[in-house]
């Protein structure tokens, strides 16, 4: 497996070819073959806390990205009109880790109101202010691995620019990468896999592993091998997206640290802003709404009324294999389950990581270990997403009648152990080696939605759990006074004020 050709030139191919080029064997020559004229999707811009230490294990300090991707932080999302009260799924584990006890958050809690537990998470309360305290961010004297970092939403085309061009860096200091731009037409394949990708001029490329990351029409892994799709749009009503930008009034209102995930007649819609405009999208179902009514829609909820409409398909689902013969599946040509909770590109990443540890220890025929650890995760992230609808209490629409009155029982079997897991043994959810979502993360969505089970804590700790909720509380109030306005902060780092 010394010459590798990652087909595709989005996010999921940058990111391959930057974490390869770092982290595999140095005799290993990479070619990213990508057609220009199909461009990137062009949405993705929320992430989970593991993209930043990612993109630091490919050799990108945050100093390199942050400020040329217009990224902001993410302290979590935002569930509006989902349940009676607004909830927050958050994204820094380290501040509730404090904790230490996940019995204190579930059990305490879980008999708790909604408005006891927001205001224990310091995340939420700091992003409902808007203040961001990340002194460390910008510091390039510091070992992201020492801290965590946290999640942050970036632009998504500016991503794609600054991977590619760290990767044609790479190429002038050795002769381990080349990029193509051409479109690939064809292909040969045989008992083994893929013999040669050929292009629209007839030129052939050929290779000992192929990485597809072809995006939703998977090229490789469903046109070559043709491993079959798992669709998932009956279970997930969602197939279809409306994405436009809007610009700033007021960025240090506007530009707040966390997503908002919004309810719609027939679907959500998210709110990211990033340094330079927020971006807005409408994950809907065409079963409910044509793409025209979903594009008013979204017009009218966030009073845009001249930036260009991006309409896109969104293919949900997945592959039983990925890693099949001499191909390997990444982004979205591997799966896609929702664009709620943004776990695309984390998803990606920690893929990517799989590959290159079997193709270090020179193991590709272990590939089912691929496999395995790909349904373990898409299994979680189809069990949480669904979660948010099953448990919603919107029931105001045709789409949110019918969605919330799916059955658990459509779930592969895997989710929905998980979702029993988390409800009943919560301790066996904790555990988990793989997991994408933490406990706070699946408690505060459960929990919002009645769907968490809570028991009584016996005396002496209850008192113990008051006690230490207090001082949260206090500790909480005063970080609000201390710490500066994000926006304010950011453009600061950046040097843009
Ligand atoms: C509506 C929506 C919202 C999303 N939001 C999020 C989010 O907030 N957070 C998150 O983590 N993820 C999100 N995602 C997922 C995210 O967009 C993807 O993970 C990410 O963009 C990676 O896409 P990709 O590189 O796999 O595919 P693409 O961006 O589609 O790239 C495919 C590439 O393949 C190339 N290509 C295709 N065919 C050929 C050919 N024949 N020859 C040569 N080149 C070819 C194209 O030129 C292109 O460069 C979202 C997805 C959708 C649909």
């Amino acid at each position: 497996m010394k010459n590798i050709i990652i087909l595709g030139g989005g996010s999921s191919g940058w990111l391959t070819a930057a974490y390869m080029l770092k982290n595999l064997m140095p005799d290993t020559n990479i070619t990213l073959i990508e057609d220009k004229r199909q461009g990137p999707i062009g949405v993705g811009e929320g992430t989970q806390p593991a993209t930043a230490q990612f993109l630091y294990d490919c050799g990108l300090h945050p100093v390199d990205w942050m400020s040329a991707t217009d990224a902001t932080f993410k302290y979590g999302v935002e569930l509006d009109g989902w349940t009676k009260n607004k909830y927050f799924v958050d994204n820094e584990p380290p501040e509730n880790s404090l904790v230490s006890q996940h019995l204190l958050i579930t059990d305490y809690f879980g008999s708790k109101s909604n408005e006891e537990w927001t205001r224990f998470q310091p995340s939420y309360q700091m992003a409902k202010k808007n203040i961001s305290p990340k002194w460390y961010g910008l510091d390039t004297n510091f070992n992201i691995a020492d801290r965590s970092y946290g999640a942050v939403h970036f632009n998504a085309l500016k991503i794609v620019d600054v991977l590619a061009k760290h990767c044609v860096n790479y190429r002038s200091t050795t002769n381990r990468f080349k990029l193509v731009e051409t479109k690939i037409t064809d292909y040969k394949v045989d008992e083994n896999g893929i013999k040669a990708l050929i292009d629209e001029e007839g030129n052939f490329y050929k290779a000992d592993l192929y990485i597809d990351c072809s995006g939703f029409k998977s090229m490789l892994l469903e046109g070559a091998l043709k491993e079959p799709h798992i669709p998932y749009k009956d279970i997930l009503l969602c197939d279809k997206a409306v994405a436009m930008p809007k610009s700033y009034t007021n960025p240090k209102e506007e530009c707040h640290p966390y997503t908002k995930a919004i309810t719609m007649n027939a679907g959500w819609r998210w709110q990211i802003p990033t340094y330079e405009r927020i971006g807005n999208g409408y994950c809907y179902s065409s079963k409910h709404i044509t793409p025209e009514q979903a594009e008013k829609e979204l017009r009218d909820s966030i009073g845009e009324d001249k930036s260009t409409a991006l309409h896109i398909d969104i293919k949900a689902g997945t592959h039983k294999h990925i890693a099949l013969k001499n191909v390997c599946a990444v982004g979205l040509a591997a799966g896609f389950i929702e664009p709620l909770e943004a776990n695309n590109l984390t998803w990606t990443t920690s893929i990517v990581r799989a590959v290159v540890e079997l193709l270090n220890n020179n193991n590709w025929q272990s590939k089912e270990m691929i496999n395995g650890y790909f349904n373990e995760i898409n299994d979680e992230i189809l069990a949480f997403i669904f979660s948010h609808y099953y448990y919603s209490t919107k029931d105001d629409t045709p789409f949110w009648q019918e969605i919330r009155n799916q059955s658990k029982r459509q779930l592969p079997q895997p989710s929905q152990q998980l979702i029993n897991d988390i409800q009943i043994n919560k301790t066996a959810f904790f555990y988990r080696s793989s997991s994408m979502f933490n406990l706070t993360q699946w408690f505060s969505m459960l929990h919002a939605g009645g769907g968490f089970n809570s028991k009584k804590l016996p005396d002496e700790i209850e008192k113990y759990a008051k006690y230490f909720i207090a001082n949260q509380y206090n500790r909480v109030e005063q970080a609000k006074l201390f710490f500066k306005n994000h926006y304010e902060y950011l453009s600061e780092s950046y040097g843009k004020n």
